[in-house]
């Protein structure tokens, strides 16, 4: 049994990971990533906790980039997995009774008025395949090629994902990403994109969406979609404001676009609500969904969209594992325990104290920490300098210092000068009052260093 608290032992990495880790750059790509940030090699995992190689147990706030929703382990789910493993593992898109159960579940958890007009295409299991299909299937159903995106979004490492991601470094790292995508400010108010003031201002990034849809000379054709990814979790865990969301659909159903949302991040509870733009009072034609639907990281990606969008021909958007039958499984169950146990409240009230210790300490480090946004369990505290700048290195010792203490956490946002918590959604009390002192420690720790450091006092 891992926890209830954590406990590092050596210091980081220690020996046994070190081994693993030089073994890992010596064969594996450049473009590894995680164990850059974060140097351990991780042997098992229970509920919130994470024990490395060197036996060091830490709580885990990245969570599989989230992909985790109750956590390692969770008895029940791991009951299902092995189940079904013993009975069926992959079947294409095959009709079985693991997809039917599952489908009814996840239909049953949409909003009623999208439930009966849903039509459900299960992709290849990643977040970009089904990002990928959603972009193909507007495409065919309007006849127009152009999507509109935003900045600061995030749709996954594939081809068009990429290209339709906000992340400017990595698109210039490959020539001639897919053509035809418009990228619009996202209200991102801590950091305008328009360089407006928050308290003045009346949403004007739906208002610069909706003139240049209107607009005659925008240089736009109609577009095929607009994808909005409505709280941007890689971007920073930014959260966009109500009013923003409600233009954006207001205009796209004014002239007709299909509006994808991408809930990859926020689906299936992470904000406190089954799906984010529930929290808007909003209904998307499209959906996307992956990470989290199969409650324990089986990979797992569907497509929920309007019937009146499904002109797709047999096999416009095959791939082999599309039918993971034991993801299937644990989805029907993890949707079970999230009714019976209450989970969505338990979100919505773990998300709350974590909101509230985090608010204290940005009064106490006021300006160092620059902003704490949050909905429900996704968590993000960005980091400024002393000119307001954002502040990488800042976040980067933030993340060192709490690994060292025993909290995982991860960056990200404009410039990585976010701090990002994507705790599994059974989170309980003690352990997130626990991962909230470490990460009180180690905010202090990195000012206390950075004030040291040559003339850069936060
Ligand atoms: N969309 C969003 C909003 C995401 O957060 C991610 C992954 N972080 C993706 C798409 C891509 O998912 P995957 O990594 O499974 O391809």
């Amino acid at each position: 049994m891992l926890g209830p608290v954590p406990g590092v032992r050596t210091a980081l990495p220690g020996p046994r990971s070190r081994q693993l880790l030089d073994r890992q750059a010596a064969r594996e790509s450049n473009a590894r990533s995680y164990p850059r940030r974060l140097p351990i090699a991780i042997k098992r995992g229970q509920g919130a906790f994470l024990q490395d190689e060197d036996d060091n147990v830490f709580i885990d706030f990245l969570n599989a980039a989230g992909a985790l929703a109750l956590g390692h382990g969770h008895a029940e789910l791991v009951a299902a997995v092995q189940r079904q493993v013993a009975e069926l593992t992959q079947a294409l898109d095959f009709p079985t009774a693991a997809k039917d159960e599952f489908t009814t579940k996840l239909l049953g958890i949409l909003p009623e008025g999208m439930r009966s007009r849903a039509r459900v295409h299960f992709c290849g299991p990643t977040g970009a395949n089904a990002v990928e299909a959603a972009v193909k299937l507007c495409k065919t159903a309007t006849g127009r090629g152009e999507i509109v995106a935003f900045q600061g979004g995030f749709h996954g490492m594939t081809h068009a994902a990429m290209a339709l991601s906000g992340e400017s470094a990595i698109r210039a790292s490959v020539p001639n990403v897919m053509p035809g995508v418009t990228f619009f400010p996202f209200a991102y108010c801590h950091r305008c994109p328009l360089g407006l003031r928050r308290d003045s201002c009346s949403t004007n990034c739906a208002d610069y969406l909706e003139r240049a849809l209107h607009d005659t000379h925008s240089g736009m054709t109609r577009p095929a979609a607009v994808l909005l990814e409505i709280v941007q979790g890689e971007g920073g865990t930014v959260v966009a404001p109500v009013d923003f969301v409600r233009r954006v659909r207001e205009v796209t159903t004014r002239l007709d676009i299909p509006l994808v949302v991408d809930e990859v991040q926020t689906g299936f509870g992470r904000t406190g609500r089954w799906f984010a733009f529930e929290h808007y009072g909003i209904e998307p034609d499209v959906v996307v969904l992956s990470k989290m639907m199969s409650g324990i990281g089986m990979p797992v990606a569907a497509v929920v969209y309007d019937e009146r969008l499904d002109v797709w021909r047999p096999g416009s958007h095959t791939g082999t594992f599309r039918g993971n039958q034991v993801a299937f499984a644990a989805g029907s169950t993890f949707i079970d325990v999230m009714c019976r146990d209450e989970i969505l409240a338990n979100v919505r009230l773990r998300g709350q104290q974590l909101a509230d210790r985090l608010d204290l300490l940005r009064r106490e480090h006021e300006g160092f920490i620059s902003d704490v946004r949050c909905l429900g369990l996704l968590v993000g505290v960005e980091l400024g300098r002393p000119d307001g700048g954002p502040w990488p290195e800042a976040a980067a010792l933030v993340r060192r210092e709490a690994l060292r203490r025993g909290l995982i956490l991860e960056t990200g946002g404009r410039h990585d000068g976010v701090v990002r918590m994507l705790p599994p959604l059974n989170l309980d009390e003690t352990t997130a009052d626990t991962a909230m002192d470490i990460f009180a420690q180690a905010v202090a720790a990195a000012g206390t260093a950075l004030r040291s450091g040559p003339g850069q006092a936060p």
